[in-house]
């Protein structure tokens, strides 16, 4: 089989692993949750938490 050589291989954008179809774009679950938190991390404000909510708004 060359099926690979015809196509470019998708690669899990989290570890570089070719993906897999059932997690796209990711290779696992792992992954795709890895890449939430990524974006948690990064400083995404999540909407309605009065928690944190600075009391002079
Ligand atoms: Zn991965």
């Amino acid at each position: 089989m060359t099926t690979d050589a015809t196509r470019p291989v998708r690669r899990c954008p989290i570890c570089g692993k070719p993906r897999a179809e059932a997690h796209s774009p990711f290779c696992s679950t792992r992954c795709r949750d890895r890449d939430l938190v990524k974006w948690l991390d990064e400083g995404y404000a999540l909407p309605g938490r009065p928690a944190d909510v600075d009391p002079e708004d």
